[in-house]
């Protein structure tokens, strides 16, 4: 007789199914720092790198883990961050940006939450930093259901192009469960290559946030609608059966008639009981229900965040009270809270709310089983009166108005405050247009047009950061292919260099930046022996808000004296061995350090040094000999310094090469000379006093 083998089993710890189900939905990279209770899955994923292709590292922190996957995934790749919840305050500032830019390849982020805390500062709920960044968050009750949810989160990400975050608590983390599993089979190596293609959509400036912001807010509803379509959330098969979700309607146990009494009675109170259960807590809910012999049914949770409410408003019609069962914050219950309010259901909702669960500690059975003996056998006595009679509720137990309030726009309430001032507003005039580039003599503009000279015909690429520099991204230099957040630009560039190695990648950040978040990915980038060039641009200041102090200066915001802390000094103690300081004036010396710098196998850093233009007293202004001009337009459309413009030239006709010329507006010139430099027709040069 043939028999059907059995599939394989294996008893897997929580945080070893979340590193298989990565590898099976064929992840590419992973970095991740170390926190409990999320650390195993790293360390699975490590041992096994090496067969299935992948290229995985501990990284210094967990925003410099979460730059790497962001670097990988915009080359298509899957890639995966992992950290544990405080970890995710640190990675919070790449993750608030990428919630606007989006992914390519799925980026999921394991952050597994403490509740307890039993290893942690802090007991923060991880879903409520998700609908802070309105990210979907998927929350596994069980080791075999993380492993199921982390393959659903690298296929939802790439729906919807968003990361995604998976959110165990410690005991899905830590728990061991016995499931059907073989390892996927190993694929060919090396795999198959990826690359980052330019486009302005992953650089975020002002214009394009606003864009990607409606964007991320339209898209929440398609979260929701995805989750019901893959059957994240649903009602689940009642009376200790294997949760599925399935629309089957709740019964009564016969344990439970005996233990409880009289089965007429039960039923008629149950009958109108539900129970909403997020996450670990609905195995709890199972079983205190089980040991109760009750049958209630239960809507279980698997992703809380956008909660898609209606359907659980739906199952809630015909009830009275729904018990909602979550560790940590009342995320799912004030979701359900508002979507009952506005659709006019009325029933009693006993949680967190209500006093009836606390928002802290971690739940277990034991600790759930006096209030749901309390939800059973108070609906018994006071059939048809909604539990909560007497305990401390608040105005969120009782949800019965319906949404009557006319919504509020910015447009409504404008109109309303016209009409009642009866006044007429005077309109005050638009101001004038300024497009946002670098100021005139600014000498990151040489920095940037040096590393244009040495390196774009080698497919570089330009991975950008957040300062004044942030500018080099605009027309005509465009030296930016990446911008997400500041340090950024340095773990970027590093994680570029890991997945596609054949490319340079250089990354920019000023020096004010550099104190502020460029070390630590420095330190990784040298750790995990990256390929790739900082060019600090150092002009001596914090420009941009306004020409603060910073380390690097000798000085403090006081004005007092204070140690220097030497740029140079702080990359070399970083383990970086080619580091070079040039001035950016000399383009010549730039373009020549730079392709030095290209050339070193390993981490180089250029340092740009030259004080910004606002500090310091301008130069001799420059002039164009219109007759040495040959109208190349290399100064004004590749150079771009906003003192130079074109003109109408009367002198010039077509026959001589156009109609226009170039000149330079003498008020605005620095006569910091790159113009000069870069004009291959030696047509520029400072005006001579007559
Ligand atoms: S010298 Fe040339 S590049 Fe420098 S500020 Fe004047 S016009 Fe601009
Ligand atoms: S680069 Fe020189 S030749 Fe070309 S337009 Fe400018 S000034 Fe004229």
């Amino acid at each position: 007789m043939n028999r059907i083998a059995e599939p394989p089993r294996r008893l897997l710890m929580g945080n070893e199914a979340i590193a298989w189900g990565a590898i099976e939905a064929g992840v590419r990279v992973v970095a991740a720092y170390p926190g409990t209770p999320s650390t195993e899955v790293t360390e699975k994923i490590l041992h096994h790198a090496g067969e299935y292709g992948i290229y995985a590292e501990w990284s210094v922190n967990e925003k410099v883990a979460l730059e790497t996957a962001i670097a990988a995934s915009w080359t298509g790749a899957r890639a995966m961050a992992c950290m544990k919840q405080v970890g995710l305050n640190v990675a919070s500032d790449p993750l608030m940006t990428l919630a606007y830019l989006g992914v390519k390849g799925g980026l999921v982020l394991i952050v597994a939450d403490d509740p307890g805390p039993h290893s942690s500062q802090t007991e923060q709920d991880t879903r409520l930093f998700a609908r802070f960044a309105k990210l979907p968050v998927l929350d596994p009750a069980t080791p075999e259901e993380a492993r199921e949810m982390v393959k659903a989160a690298f296929q939802l990400s790439e729906d919807l192009q968003v990361p995604v975050i998976v959110r165990p608590t410690t005991r899905t983390a830590h728990v061991c469960q016995d499931v059907a599993f073989a390892p996927p089979p190993k694929p060919a190596l090396p795999l198959p290559p990826v690359r980052f293609e330019r486009d302005p959509g992953w650089v975020i400036l002002p214009a394009l946030s606003a864009k990607r912001h409606r964007r991320l807010n339209a898209i929440q509803e398609e979260m929701r609608r995805w989750f019901l379509r893959h059957r994240l959330n649903g009602i689940a098969t009642p009376c200790g059966e294997e949760a599925t979700m399935s629309p089957a309607p709740p019964s009564l146990c016969d344990e439970a008639t005996e233990r409880m009494g009289n089965s007429g009675d039960l039923a008629r109170a149950t009958a109108d009981l539900a129970i909403v259960a997020g996450g670990v807590a609905y195995n709890y809910v199972r079983e205190g229900l089980d040991i109760l012999g009750v049958s209630i049914p239960v809507y279980k949770v698997g992703a809380p965040v956008p909660l898609p409410a209606a359907p659980i408003v739906d199952f809630l019609r015909d009830k009275t009270a729904v018990l909602i069962v979550e560790e940590q914050e009342p995320v799912i219950e004030e979701q359900l809270t508002i979507e009952a309010y506005r659709t006019g259901l009325s029933l009693s909702i006993i949680g967190k709310h209500s006093g009836h669960l606390p928002r802290e500690g971690e739940f277990n059975t034991d600790l759930l089983l006096p209030l749901l003996r309390r939800f059973v056998s108070d609906s018994i006595h006071c059939h048809g009166v909604p539990l909560g009679k007497g305990a401390p509720a608040t105005s969120a137990d009782r949800v019965t108005a319906k949404a009557q309030a006319t919504p509020v726009t910015p447009e409504t309430s404008a109109t309303t405050e016209t009409v009642a001032s009866g006044a007429e507003m005077a309109v005050p005039p638009a101001p004038p247009l300024r497009t946002p580039i670098l100021c005139a003599g600014c000498p990151h503009r040489n920095s940037f047009y040096a590393f244009i000279q040495a390196a774009r015909s080698r497919d570089a690429l330009f991975t950008g950061d957040i300062g004044c520099y942030t500018l080099g991204a605009m027309p005509p230099l465009g030296a930016a292919d990446t911008i997400v957040c500041m340090g950024a630009s340095v773990a970027m560039a590093a994680g570029f260099s890991q997945i596609e190695p054949d490319r340079p990648h250089i990354a920019f950040l000023g020096d004010s930046t550099f104190f502020h978040s460029g070390i630590p990915p420095l330190v990784n980038a040298v750790y995990q022996q990256a390929r790739m060039t900082l060019v600090v641009l150092d002009n001596r200041t914090t420009a941009m808000t306004g020409h603060q102090p910073h380390p690097g200066l000798g000085r403090k915001g006081t004005g007092e004296v204070a140690p220097t802390i030497d740029i140079a000094a702080v990359a070399r103690g970083c383990g970086v061995e080619w580091v070079r300081t040039v001035d950016p004036y000399d383009i010549a010396a730039t373009v020549a350090a730079a392709k030095e710098a290209l050339d070193y196998p390993g981490v180089s850093v250029l340092i740009a040094r030259r004080d910004c233009v606002n500090l310091v007293r301008r130069s001799t202004p420059h002039r164009i000999d219109p007759d040495a001009c040959r109208r190349c337009g290399i100064c004004l459309r590749k150079f771009g310094c906003p003192a130079l413009y074109e003109v109408k030239s009367l002198a010039h006709g077509e026959g001589q090469g156009g109609k226009t010329t170039v000149a330079i507006a003498r008020e605005k010139c620095f006569g910091c000379g790159g113009c000069a430099q870069v004009c291959p027709w030696k047509a520029i040069s400072p005006e001579v006093e007559s």
